[in-house]
This record gives structure tokens, C-alpha cells and sequence, in this order.
């Protein structure tokens, strides 16, 4: 059941020995390609950017992708350091999120073909357990994901299971295309599946200027919220204005439990997007209205915070934990992307070579949306 490189098979379905792939698509596909890998798991400096050999279609039901943008996430940083406790092979190409054109397909692929422009559904499964087999591969315990148990999109090409392809929501560029679909896919559930947003509901969301809390305003916006964001920049709390937040808080300068109790006459706000954790935890459930709702994707503040149980029984609060989605609920997102005309926020592009200065940036906390990496014009 492992195939030549050790690794278990994402897939349950055809034999990769023999397998002939079923289309080149008249496109000369070279042995090499470039992409950036780690050899060992720690700072910036691990990252190498080098010629490594390109991936090949080892089962039926698998593509490949030739990469022209990819986009960070802040567990491509947490796989550097190794601080996923996944037990990751290396050397190993990190990355996510990736946009551009199918070069070859597996003989059983119908859904794309050689010459499509797709965007990438991030998460797959084993297909056989109880949760793949209801359209939940992201909770399946062989879960995979590209630049964690798959090689990742920091690369020219990258071989990934046909049914992860979808078409590029139209209008967006491949900038746009490789910066939505991890975030924005984790806040659809959170906003739309798990708290079930409704228009005119009020909508508090921590640390505005990563992915998730970026994507959270954008998306909370187009659903007809009223949206309350904390930074302790001002300049961020600025820019989240422009892109249509109706309140900053900056949260070193004032308490914002305090403030949105202040702002909602005393009542508290309906959601809550916490991805941070740590000291905001208690704050954010204190900001909560009776019967509110606090969706969390992230610790990074920290991931034992204390909770004073009565507040959630008393004040009748339900807490959703998440991660990524289902496909159906990618499909939806597309099409919302789509009637809305919804475009990511795209905070700076780096050519692929530069990525040790792209993830820099993200770990210094200074982007506003997605940081990308051009990788093919
Ligand atoms: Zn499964």
C-alpha cells in the first residue's frame, strides 16, 4: 500500500504501477523544476530555493498542476519550525494555497483537463472512512494537506488529486486565486456553517490584518454585518475601514470588551472571529451578547487561556472550533465569490526565489491580507 516514495497512497482508487497517464496536453514537461524546500526544520535560513525533481502522476485520479502563484498561510511558518507535531519527510516543499494551469491528468480525470486555469481545494483523506465518505475529508485522520503530508506549492508544478482542482472563480487573477481558498474557506464554515451569520448581526473579529481575520471582515461585510475589528496598529484598524470594518479597536489603548459593550448599548455582539486566543479568550467570550457565538481557528496568543464556565452556560454562548471545510462548502464559497464579486486581499507578491522575505513578513505580523509568490508569469 505504499508507493515508491514510503508514503501511504492519498487515495484509495487505482494501482499506480503501469499507470500511463492519460494526457500530456502537448505541453513539454521537463524532469526539474524550481521550488523551495526545507532539509531541516527551523528559521528563514532553512529555506532553499533549488531544483528539485518535478512530481509525476503516480495514480489515475491525480493531476498536476503547473504553479503560477502560491500563497502563505501561518502554518507554512509552523512547518518550517516543526511545531505541527506532524511527522513531516524531508526535504519537504511547504505551501498551501496554489493557483494555476493543469498540465496532465490521471485516465480516470474528467473534471479537468490539460490547459485549465484551477485554484486549489487544499484538504483530501483516505476516501474510505466515515467522514470521507460524507464529504468531510477535513476531519479524516489521514487528512492531507499540500506543504504538511503532501509535497506543498512553493513549486513550478505540483501533483495533487484531480477532485482538488476547481475552476478560478471568474474575474480574479492567479494572485487573487492562490490568496483565498484556505482562509476563506475556514471562515465560510466558521461564518456561514458554524455561527450561521445572519444580515445585520454584529461581528467582532480579533487582529485584523492576517488571512483569516481579513477574509472574516470581507466575507461578514458582503453578509450584511456589522463588523468591529481590533489591531494594536492604527494604521491597520485604517486600512480595515477602507475595506468597509464599521469600528476599529486598538486594543492596547483601550479594553475591547469594554468598547463593544459600549458600542452595542451593553449588549454584546452576536460572533466573535478569535484566532489569536491567549489573553483575548476570556475577553472575547465577555464580549459576547446571550446566546452569541465565538468561532475559533487559532491559538496564536496562546492555547490555554482561562474560562469561567458560567459565563457560557449562563449567558447561553456555543463555541465552534474549526479548520478549512468541505467541498461542498468550498463550492458554495466559489459561488458567492463569484455573484459578490468578492477579490482576497492581496498584501504583497514576492517572486518565488524571495520567499525566506515573504514568510518573514508574515511572521513579523506586517501584512494586511495575503502575501503571494509569483512563481510563473
Ligand atoms: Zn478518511
Amino acid at each position: 500500500m505504499f508507493d515508491q516514495r514510503g508514503e501511504l497512497p492519498l487515495l484509495p482508487f487505482g494501482n499506480p504501477i503501469g499507470f500511463v497517464p492519460a494526457s500530456r496536453g502537448g505541453v513539454d514537461i521537463e524532469s526539474f523544476m524550481k521550488a523551495v524546500r526545507i532539509h531541516a526544520h527551523g528559521g528563514l535560513d532553512v529555506l532553499r530555493y533549488e531544483e528539485v525533481e518535478r512530481p509525476r502522476l503516480t495514480s489515475p485520479t491525480d493531476a498536476i498542476v503547473q504553479l503560477k502563484t502560491a500563497a502563505l498561510n501561518r502554518i507554512d511558518l509552523w512547518n518550517r519550525q516543526g511545531l505541527t507535531g506532524l511527522d513531516i519527510a524531508l526535504p519537504h516543499i511547504l505551501g498551501a494555497d496554489g493557483a494555476g494551469i493543469v498540465v496532465e491528468t490521471g485516465e480516470e480525470v474528467h473534471n479537468v483537463k490539460p490547459g485549465d486555469p484551477v485554484c486549489l481545494y487544499p484538504p483530501s483523506g483516505c476516501g474510505r472512512c466515515e467522514f470521507c465518505s460524507t464529504d468531510r475529508e477535513f476531519l479524516c485522520i489521514n487528512l492531507r494537506v499540500p506543504g504538511e503530508r503532501l509535497q506543498g506549492t512553493y513549486a513550478e508544478y505540483v501533483k495533487i488529486p484531480a477532485g482538488n482542482c476547481f475552476p478560478v472563480p471568474a474575474g480574479l487573477s492567479f494572485e487573487e486565486a492562490a490568496a483565498f481558498p484556505l482562509v476563506f474557506l475556514t471562515v465560510w464554515r466558521m461564518l456561514v456553517t458554524n455561527a450561521e451569520l445572519k444580515p445585520g448581526e454584529h461581528v467582532l473579529i480579533l487582529g485584523i490584518g492576517g488571512g483569516v481575520a481579513t477574509a472574516a471582515l470581507q466575507l461578514a461585510k458582503q453578509m450584511g454585518a456589522h463588523v468591529v475589528v481590533t489591531s494594536s496598529s492604527d494604521e491597520k484598524l485604517e486600512m480595515a475601514k477602507s475595506w468597509g470594518a464599521d469600528h476599529g479597536i486598538n486594543y492596547l489603548k483601550s479594553d475591547f470588551t469594554k468598547e463593544v459593550r459600549a458600542l452595542t448599548a451593553k449588549r454584546g455582539v452576536d460572533v466573535v472571529v478569535d484566532s489569536v486566543g491567549g489573553e483575548s479568550w476570556v475577553k472575547s467570550l465577555a464580549a459576547l451578547a446571550k446566546g452569541g457565538r465565538l468561532v475559533t481557528c487559532g491559538a496564536t496568543a496562546g492555547a490555554n487561556p482561562p474560562t469561567d464556565i458560567r459565563r457560557i452556560f449562563w449567558n447561553h454562548l456555543k463555541i465552534f472550533g474549526s479548520t478549512l471545510g468541505s467541498r461542498g462548502e468550498f463550492r458554495q464559497l466559489l459561488s458567492f465569490m463569484q455573484v459578490n464579486g468578492v477579490r482576497p486581499i492581496v498584501d504583497q507578491v514576492f517572486p518565488l526565489q524571495e520567499t525566506a522575505a515573504a514568510q518573514c513578513r508574515l511572521e513579523e505580523g506586517k501584512q494586511f491580507g495575503k502575501v503571494v509568490l509569483q512563481i510563473a508569469d
